[in-house]
């Protein structure tokens, strides 16, 4: 099998201006080494607005850092007053684009359709999607959060090649473990990591499934990040109020 390495994802979300990021970015940087950035890939998914300042940060310092974006048009170009195009976002130097998020579910009513819309532009794109799936406390309280992630997985990659889907990255983030500070437990975290992993090898064979790398995300913190990686299907976080912290968020990137 092949190795998968780890990736930490670092979502802004909607903080920090343009100079906070730089400092940002520069501090993150300093904390870790070449060779901690080596194994473990580090990326920060900073507000648009932020998007030049941090190009110019790690093509200016030849930064070990990656970045993206939290979100995509589903469309190239056009009358989409307010939206980003994958194009905008691959021209400005970034490899990586949240798509459905739960915020954006949530808040923008995103379904499935559009989540694989998205999935598909920023493919197209020359983007790797980070797709989130996760359920509610209710569907956890049910005891159908298997199920519920299977099927928006299922609904994100829809029309996609096992070629293309490996190059996706998966993020699996119970809503109720967001920004809640209830984290998952490291055995939740895998149940449906391993079941995610299990779903990608039924629809596009057991070769693909193995070099997706699958994240937890929902309050990860410094102080459990270890246990959750620990677990075989984990390949990395994705960590929204922790990595708003240069130290702690690189603490986070030091794992191992
Ligand atoms: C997120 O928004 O992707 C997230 C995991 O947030 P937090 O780490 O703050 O729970």
């Amino acid at each position: 099998s092949t190795p998968r390495r780890p990736l930490m994802a670092g979502n802004w979300k909607m903080n920090l201006n343009h100079l906070e990021a730089n400092l940002l970015v520069q501090k993150l940087a300093a904390s870790l080494t070449e060779k901690q950035l080596t194994e473990v890939e580090t990326v920060v998914l900073p507000p648009y607005t932020d998007l030049r300042t941090v190009q110019t940060a790690v093509d200016g310092d030849k930064l070990l850092i990656g970045y993206g974006a939290q979100d995509l048009s589903p469309h190239a170009s056009g009358a989409y007053t307010g939206d980003i195009s994958g194009p905008m976002l691959a021209k400005l130097g970034c490899t990586y684009v949240v798509v459905g998020h739960s915020e954006r579910r949530a808040y923008h009513h995103e379904d499935d359709a559009l989540v694989n819309a998205k999935v598909q532009a920023a493919l197209t794109h020359g983007l790797t999607p980070i797709l989130c799936v996760g359920e509610g406390l209710d569907v956890r309280e049910q005891g159908t959060h298997v199920a519920h992630c299977s099927e928006q997985l299922d609904g994100a990659l829809k029309g996609l090649s096992a070629e293309q889907v490996t190059s996706v990255v998966v993020a699996y983030e119970p809503v109720w473990a967001i920004g809640t500070g209830k984290t998952a437990t490291p055995e939740d975290a895998q149940e449906v990591c391993a079941a995610v992993r299990q779903r990608l090898a039924d629809r596009f064979g057991a070769e693909t499934a193995d070099q997706v790398r699958i994240l937890y995300g929902g309050s990860v913190k410094s102080s459990n990040v270890a246990a959750i990686m620990a677990q075989p299907d984990v390949d990395g976080a994705l960590v929204g109020g922790a990595s708003l912290d240069a130290e702690e968020f690189a603490k986070i990137c030091r794992f191992p």
